[in-house]
């Protein structure tokens, strides 16, 4: 092995719903990459534009992941950026959620980036999972899109 390869990166598991959004198996509204990480549009938004930044290479959580937190903070931070900037969000939350106990639901590392309104404000809002009207995800992706 030459000091070039970094095989933990290129790891994937074959039953992974984000392995397969990250290798463009599976769809997804990605809004954001950079070498390390990717980040795409919920398809559950608690919030308008709702999203989730997933390190490349395949890791369960951030307990048993390690590293996978460093490897996605770079983009967790554009992305929050990026959501605020595009989507004149008032603020930002950001959860990650580790094992059953806590509400992972998919055991791939993800980071939740939330833009949040001032129309719905405060910690007690954060988990609003009422059904996006149809084409919401697609409007708010073109929105986040425009001007990239
Ligand atoms: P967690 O409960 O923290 O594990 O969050 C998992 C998140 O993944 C939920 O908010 C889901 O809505 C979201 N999700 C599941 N499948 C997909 C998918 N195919 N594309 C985008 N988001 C997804
Ligand atoms: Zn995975």
């Amino acid at each position: 092995m030459t000091p070039f390869e970094t095989p933990e990166i290129q790891h994937i598991d074959p039953n992974c719903i984000f392995c397969k959004i990250v290798s463009g198996e599976l769809p997804s509204r990605r809004i954001y990459e950079d070498d390390r990480a990717v980040a795409f549009l919920d398809i559950a938004a608690w919030h308008r534009g709702h999203s989730l930044v997933v390190p490349k290479r395949h890791a369960t959580d951030v307990i048993t992941g390690s590293g996978s937190l460093i490897e996605i903070a770079p983009a967790v931070e554009a992305v929050a950026r990026l959501l605020k900037q595009r989507l004149a969000a008032d603020g930002i939350n950001l959860l990650l959620s580790a094992g059953n106990a806590a509400g992972q639901e998919v055991f791939h590392t993800h980071m939740h980036v939330v833009p949040r309104y001032a129309d719905e404000p405060g910690l007690r809002l954060l988990i609003n999972p009422g059904a996006a009207p149809d084409g919401e995800l697609e409007s708010v992706y073109r929105q986040i899109q425009a001007g990239a």
